[in-house]
């Protein structure tokens, strides 16, 4: 390590992963993931930096600019796409993930999409899934997703995944001893956690009394 403490490199020593300051990459998490072989696949592509944002299409020659084509101000990098473009960063912050937290500072997208698929399995894989497709849809057919779509497409999702693999209900029990949190912020994250399954809980609960007929997250899941 280099004398820096933080809690991820506390993780990583503690976890054998300090290598050259490479993490080793572990596959297993996204593998047993309870959810569908599409989303594994897109999360995967993820993990290898092979999403085809603007900046790989360009890379590749496949457009001319590397432009956020939704903010038209940054380049538009998988984390740019899925983070930190306003247009996702507000999902996030909607759910409650706050700006100095090291969410926002990571730079590689697969210890990006591991500390929190590890934090908040189906909630990270949905919300993800969700920021990406709005992108998508409103880049190449201009459907633009509200803030609320978007989160009702999540909850609807985290539903549909709840009831498809009844194991998550487990896997949806936050593992807390991995990165973005220090030790000293413990008791606060107890209270938080619970306000943040709350919140979506809410969500998911308003949607279900509403909803009479299967949602299209449902359908998307085939
Ligand atoms: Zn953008």
């Amino acid at each position: 390590m280099d004398g820096v403490y933080t809690t991820k490199s506390g993780y990583r020593w503690l976890m054998g992963l300090e290598e050259n300051n490479e993490p080793i990459k572990q596959w297993s998490w996204l593998w047993n993931l309870q959810v569908p072989q599409r989303v594994v696949v897109f999360l995967w592509l993820v993990c290898r930096s092979a999403l085809p944002t603007n900046s790989m299409r360009c890379q590749r020659r496949a457009t001319e600019s590397d432009i956020c084509s939704r903010c038209n101000v940054m380049a538009e990098t998988i984390l740019h796409c899925l983070r930190d473009c306003p247009k996702a960063a507000c999902v996030w912050e909607a759910f409650g993930i706050i700006s100095n937290n090291e969410f926002w500072i990571e730079i590689d997208p697969y210890e990006w999409l591991y500390y929190g698929v590890k934090n908040y399995p189906l909630l990270f894989a949905a919300t993800v899934w969700w920021i990406w497709k709005a992108r998508c849809g409103e880049c190449m057919a201009g459907k633009v997703m509200s803030l609320q779509q978007t989160q009702e497409a999540i909850g609807l999702l985290i539903d549909d995944l709840l009831r498809i693999f009844p194991t998550n209900t487990a896997a949806t029990r936050v593992t807390r001893q991995v990165a973005w949190i220090s030790p000293n912020e413990a008791l606060a994250l107890v209270k938080e956690e619970q306000s943040h399954y709350h919140r979506y809980a809410t969500v998911i609960a308003r949607i279900m009394g509403k909803r009479k007929h299967r949602s299209k997250a449902e359908r998307e899941l085939g």
